[in-house]
């Protein structure tokens, strides 16, 4: 298993209490101080011209931003942590942080919607050429290479659908051509899979999940090895990107206690999955730290834990109709976007003109469900009368 822990003389749960504080530097405060600026004050011209000051501007800094930065980096195992706007605003700063006019981007097929949209969208504006590839590739992705791909984007499970992808191979692929290998590690958060420690250069967190766990802030990091690092520093501080004191402290509140909420999703999730795997109605599960899951073996080389979020498909001949009333017959499962929160959350999964590569059956209706930090009897009761009302 790759895991920077092991190197290290400190346990996770350990960095997550104590990363980022220096309560020395603020008269013994646990916490650091949720700082408002813009305008930072210098003492004389002459520090003012050379800028050797520690916090000279607001957007470049401050010590709650500096305070997030580096207890991600430190559970990353990276070089340097930027902070963004969102999740989704984190994957694009990354990739302009390594992609330049004629370069090729690999992205997967099971990518989170959104990466694929900005891919689309803004990459080929710029004279980035994005191809989509099958994640079941491995290693062998390398047959997409071109002379001029320069990154390779991996999502492990993908969104929606749960694939997982053998990280280590695509790396020792990418290498081989010196591409970077950009990693949306959001599933597992910075607790349950390190991709940095495995070659990856840019691993990508949508800390809106289970960083800031309580479904109340849009916030994304980079992290960044050390060859990835120089030009992610240099783009980000170009691009402008400033995220507020309140929702960088929340962030960093809430990472106190990944460890603990994790260990309750995982757990609540394998309860609610141990009843509903004998469910007439449920025809596949989608998770990988089931045995029966495809991506099993690469899931527990490379994980140390699952978080809450899983699929399932409806047997054969569930109709539309049917898998509607599943959905609003539920009552403590809220329909709703995005997840990591404490609630559990439920959606129906459509991937109508989602994947170019592997082109899902459209009679296949699934769900997305989020299982948050409930009792999961309830949970299950929940599921069952719903199922129960909709497809009896
Ligand atoms: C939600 C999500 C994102 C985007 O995060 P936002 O903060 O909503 O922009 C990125 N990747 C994955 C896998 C996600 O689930």
């Amino acid at each position: 298993m790759t895991n920077v822990y092991s190197k290290n003389e400190k346990k996770i749960d350990t960095t997550l209490a104590h990363a980022g504080r220096s309560p020395r530097d603020f008269h013994g405060f646990v916490n650091p101080p949720v700082v408002h600026a813009s305008t930072i004050l210098f003492p004389d011209v002459e520090t003012m011209a050379t800028g050797k000051q520690t916090y000279t501007y607001g957007r470049r800094g401050t010590p709650t931003t500096d305070a997030l930065e580096a207890a991600v980096a430190e559970l990353e195992g990276a070089a340097g942590v930027k902070l963004a706007n969102s999740g989704l605003n984190a994957i694009a700063l990354a990739c302009l942080s390594c992609l330049k006019a004629g370069d090729h981007l690999l992205v997967p097929d099971s990518a989170y919607g959104p990466t694929r949209h900005f891919a689309d969208t803004v990459l080929p504006i710029y004279g980035v050429q994005v191809e989509y590839y099958d994640p079941s590739l491995d290693g062998a992705v390398r047959q997409h290479f071109k002379p001029n791909t320069s990154a390779v984007f991996v999502e492990a499970p993908g969104s929606l659908t749960f694939e997982m992808q053998d990280t280590p191979a695509i790396v020792e692929a990418a290498q081989t051509v010196g591409a970077t290998v950009l990693m949306d590690n959001t599933w597992a958060s910075p607790l349950y899979c390190q991709p940095i420690p495995m070659g990856v250069d840019l691993s990508i967190q949508a800390g809106t999940k289970y960083i800031v766990g309580h479904s109340d802030v849009m916030l994304g990091t980079i992290a960044a090895s050390e060859r990835a690092w120089p030009s992610l520093d240099r783009i980000y501080g170009a691009m402008g990107v400033s995220v507020g004191p309140d929702d960088v402290y929340l962030a960093l509140r809430g990472l106190r206690t990944l460890s603990v909420r994790l260990e309750r999703h995982m757990k609540n999730t394998l309860e609610v999955i141990g009843w509903l795997k004998d469910r007439d109605e449920v025809a596949n599960i989608r998770y990988p730290a089931l045995e029966s899951d495809p991506g099993h073996d690469i899931w527990k080389r490379d994980f140390s834990g699952a978080s809450g979020l899983f699929g399932f498909d409806f047997k054969n001949g569930t109709t539309k109709d049917q898998s509607n009333a599943f959905f609003n017959a539920l009552s403590l499962f809220g329909l709703g976007y995005s997840w990591g929160g404490f609630e559990s959350l439920a959606i129906p999964v459509r991937l109508k003109g989602a994947r170019t590569v592997n082109l899902p059956d459209p009679n296949q209706l699934s769900t997305r469900l989020h299982i948050g930090l409930e009792d999961p009897e309830d949970l299950i009761r929940d599921l069952g009368q719903a199922l129960d009302k909709a497809l009896s």
